[in-house]
């Protein structure tokens, strides 16, 4: 095996980029980067009618937005055809695989015959070559799939970096088909040359694949391969306990993005998945690579918490530079049909309202009093805009009109009103909040006024 730390993350597009797809991009990311080594992005894209373009797009795009980024690909592997063509030929000619011609009608009769006598289905092997054996006639006109002539019996064992040692008996599996008749190989057999001719050193992918393995590595021995540490990471599941899937909430990394998730929250989150760092909850990615070094990875299915995600992102939220989320709170406002530029959504309105939101929704939630019309609450303006106060507002409206407009002048204003009108602060502050902000309760509102124009202010007061 090279010493080189060689990861690939290998995606059928036949979809979004998926939760757990995108947790094992992280994990063979973070582990080819915490070693100095090179991560591969491989398309799998064999699968040519379950496979799109718009699924390729979706799954680069959602990569780029988590910041996994590769030093090779994407290679797609229906670009390499030539290549697994000159394998087979090899094998064939090794006698390390074989051409069959059954029919899919005699294999379900071979399949119904197997279960009528109670033993175990699988290919019979009779296409198999063997010494002295007589093959039946190729049927004219028939092109036959090629099968992977796999070890007869012993046993398939490697110490798997997240499951510990496994062993599969040869005898439990059948000569897998590795091309179809049209030429295109299969997914054992493409997933193994290419990670050979890419020289991946470790194979992270989810648990689906344990039995998939044991042919993959006598494939790499029929070529003469050394074979890449091979981790299969467990199943995320739902809190339900079933496996993650669309019909149980979002499973697409890019559904995340729309709902105002930050990417370094996710893959926070995603981290900590099936894998823990002493106590730590809160990390960046940096501190990811530097201690994601293959250990502690969880052999049990980890349970997705929609909740401890959006506390996950709330506690980036804080953290985030506020003209970076500027920007992407411009982008929710237009989402939520506002025109604004980005240049209009200001840090100042971003470190205001941060600490009290989850998600750039929500964000984009408050800051849409600055953006559009508000529309209070019947009850909040029956219950605080009372004929007592109407007059103190008409008050402050005025005041407001003569003022320099900054946050300072703006209290002194709301100050000298509350005590011409014989008022308590609340009495005149959250009917205020309610006209301009359309919610009785903001942070302060001196603050939060300073970041309208006097101009709406005075306006939406006057509504009252
Ligand atoms: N295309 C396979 C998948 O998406 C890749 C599995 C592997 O990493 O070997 O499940």
């Amino acid at each position: 095996m090279s010493s080189k730390i060689r990861t690939r993350i290998a995606p059928s597009p036949t979809g979004f980029l998926h939760l757990g797809t995108a947790r094992t991009a992280l994990y063979s990311w973070a582990y080819a980067r915490h070693h100095g080594g090179e991560f591969v992005l491989r398309i799998e894209d064999t699968d040519v009618s379950r496979s799109t373009q718009d699924s390729v797009d979706q799954i680069l795009q959602s990569m780029h937005w988590l910041g996994l980024d590769y030093d090779e690909g994407p290679v797609y592997q229906m670009q390499r055809l030539d290549r697994y063509a000159e394998v087979l030929a090899r094998m064939l000619a090794e006698g390390t695989a074989y051409a069959c011609y059954s029919s899919p009608e005699e294999l379900d009769a071979l399949r119904e015959a197997q279960k009528a006598r109670g033993e175990k289905t699988g290919y019979d092997g009779r296409w198999r070559p063997a010494p002295g054996k007589v093959l039946p006639t190729p049927p004219e006109g028939v092109k036959p799939v090629i099968r992977f002539a796999n070890p007869r019996d012993g046993v398939v064992r490697w110490d798997d970096l997240v499951k510990g040692p496994i062993a599969i008996g040869n005898q439990e599996i059948d000569d897998l088909i590795i091309a179809r008749a049209d030429g295109v190989p299969t997914y054992n057999f493409a997933v193994v040359v290419d990670d050979i001719d890419m020289a991946i050193s470790h194979v992270f992918r989810g648990d689906e694949h344990i039995n998939n393995t044991p042919w993959q590595i006598n494939i790499y021995r029929a070529l003469g391969a050394s074979l890449p540490a091979f981790g299969h990471l467990p199943v995320i599941l739902g809190d339900d306990g079933l496996k993650l899937s669309k019909r149980r909430g979002a499973v697409a990394v890019s559904a995340y993005e729309d709902e105002g998730y930050l990417p370094e929250a996710m893959l926070n989150y995603l981290a900590r998945l099936g894998w823990s760092h002493g106590d730590d909850e809160l990390f960046s990615p940096a501190q990811i690579v530097s201690w994601f070094d293959g250990s502690h990875l969880s052999k049990s299915p980890a349970m997705w918490d929609a909740a401890k995600l959006t506390w996950v992102n709330a506690q980036h939220l804080k953290q985030t530079d506020d003209a970076r989320l500027a920007a992407l709170v411009a982008v929710q406002l237009r989402r939520l049909g506002l025109a604004v530029d980005d240049a209009a959504v200001t840090p100042a309105m971003c470190a205001l309202f941060k600490d009290r939101c989850n998600t750039t929704v929500e964000l984009a939630q408050w800051l849409a009093m600055y953006f559009g019309p508000v529309t209070p609450q019947p009850d909040e303006l029956a219950q605080h805009l009372t004929d007592a106060v109407r007059p103190a507002l008409n008050a402050l409206a005025d005041r407001f009109a003569t003022i320099a407009w900054d946050k300072a002048s703006i209290a002194l204003a709301i100050k000298e009103v509350i005590a011409a009108h014989g008022l308590k602060m609340p009495q005149l502050a959250i009917p205020v909040r309610v006209l301009v902000c359309g919610r009785a309760q903001t942070p302060s509102v001196d603050a939060v006024l300073a970041l309208f124009s006097s101009e709406v202010v005075q306006e939406r007061l006057r509504n009252a």
